[in-house]
C-alpha cells in the first residue's frame, strides 16, 4: 500500500528534486497559476546545497559563496533578474559581501574583491606584460552571448592561451572557474568559462549569516505561499512512457501518478535510468568529477589567527590539473579553502565558531569500493593530509605545521559517497554529466531536464536553469 497518498493523482507539472533548480521551477509555475508538485527523495530540501547537524553543530554542504553578488537594484545582472523572476525581495537572501579572496600559486598570488578593478590592478602588477591581453580577454568575456542555448563547445584553454604569452596566468584564471563549475576534466567550454568569470570576478561573492538555510527558506516559503506542494522522502523510481510521451511515474512507495509535464533535476543519466532508456553512450556521459571536503569548527575567529581571506583557490604547482585523481583517493595538489567567517556581516555579527572548509578533487569510483573500516581510516588520513596542505598556505603561527592553531570543537568530512547518498548523483559527481542538455529536451516530448545537467551550474546557475527551462517548456503559451 503506497504511503505517500499520491496514488492515482494527476498534476499539471511534476518536478523531480527539491534542489535549487526544482524549487525555482516550482515558484515560476506557482506564479503562473499552474499546479505543481515537487518530489524529493531525501528528507531535506537543497540537494547539493543543503545543511545538516551533528551533536548540535550546524554544517553547510555547498555554499562556500553565493556567486553573482551585486548590490540591490544593479540592473541587467543574473541575481537581479532571477529575484525578479521569482518575485523574491533582495533582502530575503540576507547577503553579506566577501572581504577578499585569493588565487594562490607557488610563484604568484592574485587577490580579488567584489570590485573587478582590484583583480585588474593585481594582474597589471604581477603580469605587466600580459595586462593588454587580459583587458582584451575581459572585453571578449563581457560581450560574449554566453547564455545562447545553441552554442557549441569551444576550448577555454585554447581561447585564453591566444591572449597570453605566460601560461601561468591561464592556469591562475582556470583554477577558480573550473573549481566553481566545470564538469569536464582539464578544459572547459569557453562560454561556461565566461559565465563563471563574470559571476566570480565582474560580480562577486556573498553569504547569508545563517548560511544556505536562509536561501532555501526564502525559496520554500515562496513556493508554499503560491500553493505549491512539496513531498519529502518521496522519490521517483521510474518513468513509464508510451508513444514518445511519459504515461505515468512510479514512486519509490509504489504509488502511480500522472502529469502533463515533468521537469527532472536529478541529472540526465539518472533520468534516463529512471526511463529505462540508458545505453553505453548515455552511461559514457556520467560525470567524473567529484570533491571531498573537510569541515572544522574551532574556537577562535579566523581573523584572530591572521586568516583574513574569504576563499583561497590554491594550486601547489604552477601547472594546474583539474581531473579525477589517477592513482589515489584525493588529489591534494589543488583545492579551495573557505572561511565562512570572513564575510562583512552587519553590526559586527559573526558565526559562533571559526570554520575552515577544505575542498579537493576526489576519485569518483574508488571511495565507493572501500569497506566501512577502510573508509573510516582513509577519511581520517585525508582529513589530516588536506589540513596540513591548507596550513602551509594559510598564514600559520603554530609551532607545528600540522596542528590547527586553535582549539578544535568539531570536525566532519564528506566524500563522493556522501554526495551520492544525499543527492543520488551517480559517482557523487558534483557538476553532473560531461555533456549538458542545453535545450532541456529529452527523447520524450513531455519530459525535460533542468538544473546541473542542463548546464547552468552553481546555486545561481541552477536557479536560472529551473526558471528558464520552466519558462521555455511549461509557460511559453
Ligand atoms: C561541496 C560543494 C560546494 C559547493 N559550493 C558552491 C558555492 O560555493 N557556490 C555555488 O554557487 N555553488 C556551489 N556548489 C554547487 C551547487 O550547490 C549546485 O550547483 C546546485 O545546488 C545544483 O542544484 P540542482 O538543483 O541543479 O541539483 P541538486 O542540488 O543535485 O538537486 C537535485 C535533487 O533531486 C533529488 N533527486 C534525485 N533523484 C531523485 C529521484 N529519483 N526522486 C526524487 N528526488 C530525486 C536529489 O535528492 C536532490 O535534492 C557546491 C556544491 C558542493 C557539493
Amino acid at each position: 500500500m503506497p504511503s505517500s497518498n499520491l496514488n492515482g493523482k494527476h498534476f499539471e507539472v511534476v518536478i523531480i528534486g527539491a534542489g535549487m533548480a526544482g524549487l525555482a521551477s516550482g515558484i515560476r509555475l506557482g506564479l503562473a497559476g499552474k499546479e505543481s508538485i515537487i518530489l524529493e527523495r531525501h528528507n531535506a530540501s537543497g540537494g547539493l546545497n543543503s545543511f545538516y547537524s551533528i551533536d548540535g553543530h550546524k554544517y553547510d554542504v555547498g555554499l562556500h559563496a553565493l556567486t553573482n553578488y551585486v548590490e540591490k537594484g544593479t540592473k541587467g545582472t543574473p541575481l537581479t533578474k532571477l529575484l525578479r523572476q521569482l518575485r523574491i525581495p533582495y533582502e530575503a537572501l540576507d547577503l553579506s559581501p566577501q572581504v577578499q579572496s585569493r588565487i594562490h600559486f607557488p610563484s604568484c598570488e592574485l587577490v580579488f574583491k567584489n570590485e573587478f578593478s582590484h583583480l585588474e590592478s593585481q594582474v597589471a602588477e604581477q603580469f605587466p606584460n600580459e595586462i593588454d591581453g587580459f583587458r582584451k580577454l575581459v572585453e571578449t568575456i563581457r560581450t560574449l552571448d554566453a547564455f545562447n542555448l545553441g552554442n557549441q563547445f569551444i576550448s577555454a584553454r585554447a581561447t585564453i592561451r591566444s591572449y597570453f604569452k605566460n601560461p601561468l596566468l591561464e592556469s591562475m584564471l582556470l583554477c577558480p572557474t573550473m573549481y566553481y563549475g566545470s564538469s569536464t576534466e582539464e578544459d572547459m567550454d569557453f562560454g561556461q568559462f565566461a559565465i563563471l568569470f563574470r559571476s566570480l570576478f565582474f560580480e562577486g561573492f556573498a553569504r547569508p549569516l545563517n548560511g544556505v538555510r536562509t536561501i532555501i527558506k526564502a525559496l520554500q516559503d515562496k513556493y508554499r505561499s503560491l500553493g505549491g506542494i512539496r513531498k519529502m522522502r518521496c522519490g521517483v523510481d521510474s518513468i513509464v512512457s508510451e508513444n514518445n510521451s511519459v504515461r505515468h511515474l512510479i514512486l519509490d512507495d509504489g504509488a502511480i501518478i500522472t502529469a502533463d509535464k515533468i521537469i527532472s533535476t536529478a541529472g540526465i543519466v539518472e533520468t534516463m535510468r529512471m526511463c529505462n532508456n540508458s545505453s553505453p553512450e548515455v552511461e559514457d556521459n556520467i560525470g567524473r568529477l567529484s570533491f571531498t571536503e573537510t569541515i572544522t569548527l574551532f574556537e577562535d575567529q579566523p581573523k584572530a589567527l591572521g586568516w583574513e581571506d574569504t576563499i583561497i583557490f590554491f594550486n601547489t604547482n604552477d601547472a594546474f590539473h583539474y581531473k579525477s585523481p589517477d592513482d589515489d583517493l584525493v588529489d591534494p595538489r589543488s583545492g579551495v579553502i573557505c572561511l565562512p567567517n570572513n564575510y562583512a556581516y552587519p553590526n559586527g555579527q559573526n558565526l559562533e565558531h571559526g570554520i575552515l572548509r577544505i575542498t579537493a578533487l576526489a576519485h569518483t569510483e574508488d571511495w565507493f569500493k572501500l569497506d566501512p573500516e577502510q573508509y573510516k581510516i582513509k577519511k581520517e588520513f585525508w582529513f589530516n593530509h588536506l589540513q596540513s596542505v591548507a596550513l602551509k598556505i594559510l598564514p600559520n603561527q603554530s609551532k607545528s605545521p600540522h596542528t590547527l592553531p586553535s582549539k578544535i570543537i568539531a570536525q566532519d568530512m564528506f566524500t563522493p559517497k556522501t554526495v551520492h547518498r544525499f543527492t543520488g548523483h551517480i559517482n557523487g559527481a558534483i557538476y553532473g554529466s560531461r555533456d549538458k542538455v542545453k535545450g532541456g529536451e529529452t527523447h520524450l516530448d513531455n519530459l525535460f531536464i533542468a538544473g546541473t545537467d542542463q548546464g547552468f551550474l552553481g546555486i545561481i546557475g541552477a536557479m536560472l536553469s529551473g526558471i528558464s527551462m520552466t519558462n521555455l517548456h511549461c509557460l511559453k503559451d
